[in-house]
């Protein structure tokens, strides 16, 4: 057995997925199942499509060709480059855009290879990330949008949660679909999509409070972790603990709680400072922040206490934990958000499929 390793459990993947999407589908709307989290592995993205989403989105374009077997259409979550156009108009069924000067290249490069290309317009409802912000531009943008021969307008989306922390409600998402309705009659053209968020838009289906015609949600952490996260909650019906981190010991000894010496600065750049608790019993694990910030998974023996760590080791106080480690022994840890993101991006965790029934 290779250590660290995240042990994956797949079936619980699917009834994850096959939970969420019943709810979206119980309010007319379809699930773009995010891969990003797990950098598109696709042990993982089989079990998303077996639960019944409707497209495959990430935000990195190398995801999306690794994915191409699949039959389900392709939509890139990140705004895409103007370097990348090519292989987008090559490998991407669908974009998410807010740059007209983008839209146009993709408009060209779909011209020059007679592909035809869908994009959704992001508005930018008030979260700060991506999406147009200005209405007057938005409206621009659609009329030079409409007359691209190659480039189909199939809706409008929005993103929020993200960088300023706006929850989705009914007032913003029902600008966005005032929004839709504007342009359908203004412009005599049927916008099918409308995007409404990701998983921080869950608790308004479970509240029953998603405004009608919402059509569409890019969820990645409620089918990976079953948590919504607009409050954090346990989505009901999922599971939370699809994934586990496990590590070994290396070093078990006895230490003081505070250093030795006059403390300058730690490996990343911080002065850190202690408080006296006598001597520990501490345990130092071979994953270190290379692989993942120690503040982003939990023991799930819940009497060892994360000291911190440098980019190789994490060090832990064992002294209160009930059972009696070694060296050689292994940890194990519940997951974060972050923490897959992390630990699925270091080639230096094993990643561990496994189907309990
Ligand atoms: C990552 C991402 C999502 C999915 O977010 P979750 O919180 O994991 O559901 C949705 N939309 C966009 C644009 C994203 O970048």
């Amino acid at each position: 057995m290779r250590y660290p390793r995240i042990e994956i459990d797949l079936n619980k993947i699917r009834s994850n997925t096959q939970t969420i999407v019943d709810m979206c589908h119980r309010h007319h709307i379809d699930v773009v199942g995010v891969t990003k989290v797990f950098c598109a592995e696709k042990e993982i993205v089989e079990q998303m499509i077996a639960g019944g989403i409707s497209i495959i989105g990430d935000s990195r374009i190398e995801n999306l060709i690794k994915l191409k077997s699949y039959d389900l259409p392709k939509l890139l979550l990140r705004l895409p480059m103007l370097s990348q156009v090519e292989a987008i108009i090559e490998h991407v069924d669908i974009t998410l855009n807010s740059e007209l000067r983008i839209i146009r290249a993709l408009s060209e490069e779909a011209a020059k290879k007679q592909k035809r290309h869908q994009i959704i317009l992001m508005v930018d409802l008030g979260d700060l990330r991506e999406g147009i912000f200005d209405e007057e531009t938005l409206i621009r943008t659609v009329e030079s949008v409409i007359s691209m021969e190659y480039i189909d307008l199939i809706g409008i989306g929005t993103n929020l949660t993200c960088y300023g922390g706006i929850l989705p409600d009914k007032d913003n998402l029902e600008r966005l679909l005032a929004i839709r309705s504007y342009i359908e009659k203004t412009y005599n053209i049927p916008l099918k999509v409308v995007s409404g968020g990701n998983s921080s838009s869950i608790y308004l289906l479970e509240s029953g409070k998603i405004p009608e015609g919402i059509n569409q949600l890019r969820l990645g952490e409620s089918i990976v972790l079953g948590r919504e996260t607009a409050f954090g909650l346990k989505i009901k019906g999922t599971s939370q603990d699809t994934m586990i981190l496990q590590c070994e010991i290396v070093e078990l000894q006895e230490k003081p709680s505070v250093p030795i010496g006059v403390i300058g600065m730690d490996a990343f750049g911080h002065v850190p400072t202690f408080e006296d608790h006598g001597m520990r019993q501490k345990a130092i694990c071979a994953i270190g922040k290379q692989d993942v910030n120690p503040d982003d998974i939990r023991p799930l023996d819940q009497d060892i206490k994360i000291l911190g760590g440098s980019s190789d080791y994490m060090i832990l106080d064992v002294t209160d934990a009930s059972k009696k480690y070694q060296v050689g022994d292994i940890i194990s840890f519940s997951v974060s958000y972050g923490s897959v993101l992390s630990l699925f991006t270091s080639a230096y965790i094993n990643k561990v499929y496994v189907s309990n029934e």
